[in-house]
């Protein structure tokens, strides 16, 4: 059998294929990245990454570089009940780095071919070969056959590369939507984040300052409202819904202006049990794609390329190192999604069986804010146990 051409090849550019090529490049890894995209726009993504991913970004040593680059530092959260510092309350001690998605998409993928990975931007691939030798397809009559010791599927939400490799998907429809835009001339600090529910609504506001005045606003409404929000002609009503959802926006709102697509999306979940077989090994939403009401996929598909990275590098058997990635996959993805699970049904729920939940919780959770676990800040790596859940709900 002829050795394959490449150590590793990507199906997306994104932060997870990045940071992976990045980090495998830089230790000699032979690394070939295909992009469909020749250049990267606002398709209203995920732009915050939580205290735990920041721990993740600095393990792979891309931090440093996105702080230069692109990010701006968010210290504080204010989630209706009074602000908190995640310099001084999260296990990683850092605050949130805030940027505008497709340029730090950019960045990362300059990166990627800095540290001596090969990039090709252009180019759509169309297949995938599992087995022995796996290989991806580029071109389906040409038939452009890319062969690699390792395939990673990195493209992103509904990724189509986890079915042609032949992945069972399973999902959890949430019966809410998230619109999202970008502003400009909004009246709020630009060293906090608002994450606000409003659970008589089965609402969550979102606002996330960035650098150079811009502030990416984020509205989470239930399904049963009938309408999405999107499109210019809708903005007027997305901050109505807003000041709604949470009274301080209608001043912060008063004179903001858009500078982007307003953009609406499906919340619900899908995951892939265990993300490698047969040579190929899922990433960042292709593995899992979660509820961006809580914030965590950009972490976790940092945390994915810095755990197949020192699987990579500690075996040289990558098929051992790809099912002791997915294992640790399982077990980070499984954490968070249990703990969104239950604040999706006491903070967001608005039917009268949660009401009668927070009845019990909130005076507890007033009393005592730790109650809430913070695997959302601070990472899945906390304990997980019904005592956990218990305390949440104010039964223990
Ligand atoms: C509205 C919204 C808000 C969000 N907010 C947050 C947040 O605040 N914090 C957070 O952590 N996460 C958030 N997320 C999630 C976050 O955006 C994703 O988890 C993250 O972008 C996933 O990165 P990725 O590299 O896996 O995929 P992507 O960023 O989607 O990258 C995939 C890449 O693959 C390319 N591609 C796709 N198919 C092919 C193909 N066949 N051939 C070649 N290239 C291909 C695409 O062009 C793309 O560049 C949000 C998501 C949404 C939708």
């Amino acid at each position: 059998m002829a050795a394959p051409s490449y150590d590793i090849v990507t199906v997306g550019g994104g932060i997870a294929a990045s940071a992976l090529a990045i980090a495998m490049a830089g230790r000699g890894a032979k690394v070939l990245v295909l992009e469909r995209e020749r250049q990267f726009k606002d398709r209203v993504r995920g732009e915050a990454v939580v205290s735990w991913g920041a721990a993740e970004a600095s393990e792979l040593g891309v931090y440093g570089l996105l702080k230069e680059k692109c990010a701006h530092d968010v210290p504080y959260v204010e989630a209706g009940s009074g602000l908190r510092d995640l310099r001084e309350t999260t296990l990683s001690r850092l605050p949130l780095l805030s940027f505008p998605h497709q340029v730090m998409q950019e960045i990362l993928l300059a990166a990627a071919e800095n540290a001596g990975a090969e990039v090709r931007r252009g180019v759509s691939v169309e297949g995938i070969e599992c087995g022995a030798e796996p290989a991806v397809v580029v071109d389906r009559r040409s038939h452009e056959r890319i062969s690699a010791r390792l395939v990673v599927a990195a493209d992103g939400r509904g990724s189509p590369a986890r079915k042609w490799a032949g992945f069972q998907v399973c999902a959890q429809g949430n019966d809410y939507y998230m619109a999202g835009v970008m502003l400009t001339n909004v009246r709020a600090s630009t060293e906090t984040i608002y994450a606000v529910f409003n659970p008589q609504l089965g609402t969550w506001t979102g606002l996330i300052p960035q650098a150079g005045g811009r502030f990416r606003a984020y509205f989470v409404y239930p399904k049963t409202i009938g309408y999405r929000l999107q499109g210019e002609s809708m903005l007027g009503q997305f901050i109505r819904e807003c000041a709604k959802g949470y009274a301080p926006l209608a001043d912060y709102y008063a004179e903001a202006k858009s500078a982007g697509p307003l953009a609406s999306f499906d919340v619900s979940d899908d995951w892939v049990e265990h993300p490698y077989r047969d040579g190929v090994a899922l990433v960042g939403d292709a593995a899992a794609t979660t509820d961006p009401t809580y914030g965590q996929g950009l972490s976790f598909a940092l945390r994915a390329a810095r755990v197949l990275r020192d699987e990579l590098t500690n075996n040289s058997d990558w098929e051992a190192a790809g099912h002791r990635y997915a294992e640790q996959h399982q077990r980070s993805f499984h954490a968070c999604h249990t703990v969104e699970g239950w604040m999706r049904t006491l903070f967001q729920d608005p039917s009268p069986q949660a009401a009668e939940l927070r009845t019990k919780a909130m005076p507890r959770i007033a009393e005592d804010p730790r109650r809430v676990p913070d695997h959302i800040f601070s990472g899945p790596d906390l304990p997980l146990n019904e005592e956990t859940r218990a305390r949440l709900f104010g039964e223990s």
